[in-house]
């Protein structure tokens, strides 16, 4: 169990923003969305992909070298990604740090090492670890390893997901967890596809049930002008949430585009166009909406 592995992209340390307390953040590689204000495109893949700093290549030529398929400086000049099998030579070679790998391999026992020196903030501030990503439900086995090892460490538990995921074999891992932030990205289905390249139908049905065992949950919504920031979108989701959440919470996140240097780097179009952040009066009158359907609002912000 100790030795099952994971494609991780980081692990964050000190992170209060997702869940109680100082934690420590789990990021898993890959993700079956491909949402299109997706702030983290390292993460879509479990695969490692090299990012490419251009700012900070100096033309040395030490990435050629090393290269088996002699790949040259510019990784994002046109065919040269596309031959790369992301072997990770060339970012070892490189003294400019202008190459970056998106994934790497961690043992269950490894990340259990970098949880043991945080403990003492762990319990100083109620806090723990959280999963998220990429998709921390893609890779099921790790995560139920690495979720059980935690849970016998005592440590306080949340899990950052999609909801995109087949609940009969995540169950046994779901219920060792504290708190479930769950994201409901659109309530029409026909959007919901066209903005993430996947139905709703299997998130919406994995709330209801999760809500219908008690479970702690949070709905995350990414709050996004000319996506679902609009009040009939905000309200159908509140009113989803009231109607199978127990205890019905729910958080906006307003869009913000610091994700746009990791596009550039990765190679990959970045298509800004009509996603815009809410104002703070548009969220304010969005929590309202969300408030006046019997749904509280909280930030972990
Ligand atoms: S080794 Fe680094 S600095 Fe040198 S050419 Fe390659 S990417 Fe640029
Ligand atoms: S990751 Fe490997 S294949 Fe890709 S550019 Fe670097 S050395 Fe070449």
């Amino acid at each position: 169990m100790m030795n099952i592995k994971g494609r991780i992209l980081q692990l964050q340390h000190y992170s209060v923003n997702d869940g109680d307390g100082i934690r420590t953040i789990v990021f898993f590689a890959g993700c079956p969305l491909h949402c299109r204000w997706c702030a983290n495109p390292e993460g879509l893949q479990a695969r490692n992909r090299i990012m490419y700093i251009a700012s900070r290549c100096i033309g040395c030529g030490r990435c050629t070298a090393v290269c088996p398929l002699q790949i040259g400086c510019d990784l994002n000049a046109p065919g040269e990604r596309d031959k790369c099998i992301g072997c990770g030579a060339c970012v070892k070679a490189c003294l400019e740090h202008a190459r970056k790998n998106t994934v790497t391999d961690w043992t269950v026992q490894q990340v259990l090492d970098w949880l043991e020196k945080n403990l003492l903030f762990f319990r100083e501030s109620g806090g723990g670890v959280t999963y998220s990503g990429g998709e921390c439900t893609q890779q099921p086995e790790f995560l139920a390893a690495l979720v059980r090892a935690v849970y016998d460490m005592g440590l306080n538990q949340a899990i950052e997901t999609s909801g995109y995921f087949p609940l009969e074999k995540l169950q046994p891992t779901l219920d060792l967890l504290d708190l479930l932030f769950i994201d409901i990205k659109h309530m029409d289905r026909d959007k919901h596809r066209q903005f993430t390249g996947v139905d709703n139908g299997l998130i919406l049905q994995n709330i209801a049930a999760l809500g219908e065992q008690g479970k702690n949950i949070i709905i995350r919504v990414p709050a996004i002008m000319g996506v679902n920031g609009d009040e009939e979108n905000i309200r159908n989701t509140a009113r989803f949430v009231r109607q199978h959440l127990p205890n019905p919470k729910m958080e906006l996140l307003p869009y913000h585009s610091y994700g746009a240097d990791k596009y550039t780097q990765l190679g990959l179009p970045y298509e800004e166009d009509a996603l815009r952040r809410p104002t703070e009066e548009e969220l304010a009158r969005l929590r309202q909406v969300i408030e006046a359907e019997g749904v509280e609002t909280v930030s972990f912000r």
